[in-house]
């Protein structure tokens, strides 16, 4: 069944030299099945394969390319920065540029160190966290992911309020004990657990909007109550906006729903494309790192000028255009188109989205945690991505990922996807 593409003939060179054929394992299309597409080019809102056949890209690079692939004021801005030097190792004007943009945009970032990627902002912001407060342990929520520095890639253990287990090999059960995990959207766990472990909880690290379940939507509550509880028992409330930030609003997350971390964590859109994370908060905390203060943090390629450069061409065409209102017009209606598409073929789907990101659910009930998202009929998932695959429709190959709309896509191109998921949703 499987016929020779460019793909496939790269994919099986690819597992000679490189582990499962890829660099990230969810681009091996375990979850969905099948041969990964190699892809060689992308433009706007789409992208093309080996083979040169091209697709509506929903994937957007995991979320950074907001404003569709190739934006020429990027392009333009990287290529002069590459021209005055790839890489100095001494401080340039590029990173105060950029950290001054995203203090304009998140007021709650006073002070604001960058990275190179989404992984080492939350690996130091936990840090900093423990650093500044002087406790051991930080609460994680299940489906949550922030990286996948050790700590971090712990689940739930046996009993509701026990400390977490590895959920990867090679990760300590010592490392793992000292992350608690409660179920996402769950206010009444993280009250117990605080209840339980009290005074030796240094950070909560939440996604304020869930992307790597599925995108899972906070209820009313739940942000709130973060503020509250972590206020009260003083500890530090991370928001990991990697995904979110500059992705829902100019101001993220927290500046739609009106909650202030303490830190908070960002990747993805501020690289424009290229590798950089960024941390920060107020001025008492950060000043806690080197070389102010005691907590240790650094980066070979840390602000670096090309994607600075990158990053202070992408803001400013967000802040310059503001297109929140349009990009999430246009995924509203794909959200919709799926619905109605989904009654026409008698399918079950729940679509759970907010602004430009959303993800295909088929299952009858809500999905509110990773449980709910656990649930779903992931096979009908994997099913339904090869059927858009093969429609010219590139959507993320795991149901436990986001759909991203860019600015490049047009409501022709929601048209021609809408047809496509009716297609696939007919061969389901
Ligand atoms: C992608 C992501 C990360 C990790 O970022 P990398 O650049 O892949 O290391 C962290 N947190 C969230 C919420 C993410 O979506």
């Amino acid at each position: 069944m499987t016929i020779s593409t460019q793909s496939s003939t790269l994919f099986r060179r690819a597992c000679r030299s490189l582990v499962g054929g890829v660099n990230s394992p969810v681009r091996a299309f375990r979850a969905v099945g099948g041969t990964p597409i190699f892809l060689s080019k992308a433009r706007g809102a789409r992208c093309w394969d080996a083979d040169g056949k091209s697709y509506i890209d929903y994937l957007g690079s995991w979320g950074p390319m907001i404003l569709g692939h190739g934006y020429p004021p990027v392009l333009r801005a990287a290529r002069r920065a590459m021209v005055r030097g790839t890489s100095f190792g001494a401080p340039c004007e590029g990173e105060v540029k950029l950290a001054e943009l995203v203090k304009q945009a998140f007021p709650s970032m006073e002070r604001v160190r960058f990275v190179s990627s989404g992984t080492e902002a939350g690996m130091s912001a936990i840090r900093l966290a423990r650093g500044t407060t002087g406790r051991p342990l930080i609460l994680k929520f299940s489906g949550g992911y922030h990286g996948h520095a050790d700590g971090m890639l712990v689940s739930a253990g046996s009993g509701a309020l026990s400390l977490g287990r590895p959920s990867s090999a090679g990760v300590p059960l010592k490392i793992a004990r000292l992350t608690l995990v409660a179920p996402y959207n769950d206010v009444g766990a993280v009250e117990r657990l605080f209840q339980k472990h009290g005074k030796r909880i240094a950070a909560v690290i939440v996604e304020p909007v869930a992307g790597n379940m599925g995108v899972v939507v906070p209820r009313p509550d739940f942000l709130p109550a973060l503020r509250r509880i972590t206020k009260r028992e003083g500890a530090i409330l991370i928001f990991d906006e990697v995904i979110t930030g500059f992705r829902l609003s100019k101001g993220g997350a927290q500046g739609i729903f009106g909650i202030t971390p303490d830190l908070t964590c960002l990747g993805k859109i501020i690289g424009g494309g290229f590798p950089v994370g960024a941390f920060g908060g107020p001025a008492r905390i950060m000043n806690q790192l080197a070389p102010l203060g005691p907590v240790y943090q650094a980066g070979t390629l840390s602000g670096n000028p090309v994607a600075m450069a990158a990053g202070i061409a992408t803001l400013q065409a967000l802040f310059g255009t503001d297109p929140y209102r349009k990009l999430q017009d246009l995924a509203l209606s794909l959200i919709e188109g799926v619905y109605e598409a989904a009654h026409r073929r008698g399918v079950d789907v729940v679509v759970n989205g907010l602004g430009s990101m959303f993800t295909v659910f088929f299952t009858k009930d809500p999905v509110e945690d990773l449980a709910g998202a656990a649930r779903c009929d992931t096979r009908a998932y994997g099913r339904f991505f090869h059927g858009l695959l093969k429609r010219g429709v590139y959507f993320p190959p795991s149901q436990f990922e986001a759909a991203f709309v860019s600015i490049a896509h047009t409501p022709r191109d929601v048209a021609v996807t809408l047809a496509a998921v009716d297609g696939a949703l007919s061969d389901l």
